[in-house]
């Protein structure tokens, strides 16, 4: 959509695909990766893109859409440290040589620890056999937390508390836009697996955080293919973690969490991670 101030932004979804993981152990327990948006940012002559994809293939379809734009792309911002958001960076930068990939300090330590931890390097490689450098290329340092964009400031703000402890967000306040990373969730199960009650509900805080913007375009890192990025994804992200943190105190198991979810959020797409995230809030009780 384009603004008279000059900035537009337009966001591309790689939709929801298999991955290598454990079997199901119930309805709606596949292994199914959860679309995800990167975001384009433009101006009369530059652009930035938010956030990269996963796969070789996702970063490369990823990299003709942008193109088409006809911009100058400057930088790939990352709102946060989980992998999926970033690990496609050196394959982008490829495309984009002019660009360079940013972050605030504490998204860059977590995507620096997902990118040297044994465990983790070896949970990404066995999600995506193949598909995903050995050697991922990390973000720089985003030092004052803003960005000029053909003479406009975009704001990248550390929110804290999203679907991990460090996340950030992009805000282009001429045009009214958050590209939220995953602290806002559209028609997407939630991950709540990194969370307990607590920081569910400073999760909960980064939301309002986000409302305070009072945003008219909220786009989320997790969105179903074809859903509008609109603010109300932001109290129906708040809904969706009450309720969670609401039914895993009521719940005994992790079967009937997930039932009891289901009955009021079975519309959202990939129940594999509410099946993880219940796992998880049924470990953390022992
Ligand atoms: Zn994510």
């Amino acid at each position: 959509m384009a603004s008279e101030s000059g900035l537009s932004i337009d966001v591309h979804v790689a939709p929801m695909r298999p991955f290598v993981g454990a079997a199901s152990e119930g309805a709606g327990d596949q292994p199914l990766w959860s679309p995800m948006s990167s975001s384009l940012i433009a101006g009369a002559e530059e652009a930035v893109l938010v956030d990269t994809l996963i796969t070789f293939d996702q970063v490369d379809v990823l990299a003709d859409w942008a193109e088409s734009h006809g911009k100058r792309i400057t930088a790939v911002l990352i709102t946060h440290g989980h992998s999926d958001h970033w690990i496609g960076l050196g394959r982008l930068l490829e495309r984009f040589p002019d660009a360079r990939g940013l972050a605030t300090g504490k998204v860059l330590d977590r995507a620096r620890f997902e990118a040297t931890d044994a465990g983790l390097q070896k949970y990404w490689h066995t999600c995506f056999p193949g598909e995903i450098p050995d050697s991922p290329a990390l973000p720089g340092l985003l030092e004052d937390g803003t960005f000029e964009l053909d003479g406009h400031e975009l704001q990248i703000i550390d929110v804290g508390q999203g679907d991990t402890e460090h996340s950030s967000l992009v805000y282009a306040p001429s045009i009214g836009a958050v590209v939220a990373g995953d602290v806002v969730y559209n028609q997407v199960h939630m991950m709540t697996a990194e969370t307990d009650g607590a920081s569910r509900a400073a999760w909960v805080a980064s939301l309002d955080a986000i409302a305070a913007l009072n945003p008219t375009t909220v786009v989320s890192g997790h969105k179903r293919v074809g859903a509008p990025d609109s603010p109300e994804t932001i109290e129906q992200s708040q809904q969706y973690l009450r309720d969670f943190s609401r039914i895993v105190d009521e719940q005994e198991t992790v079967e009937d969490i997930v039932a009891t979810m289901l009955e009021l959020h079975g519309d959202r797409d990939n129940p594999r991670v509410l099946w993880y995230g219940a796992r998880q809030a049924v470990a953390k009780r022992s």
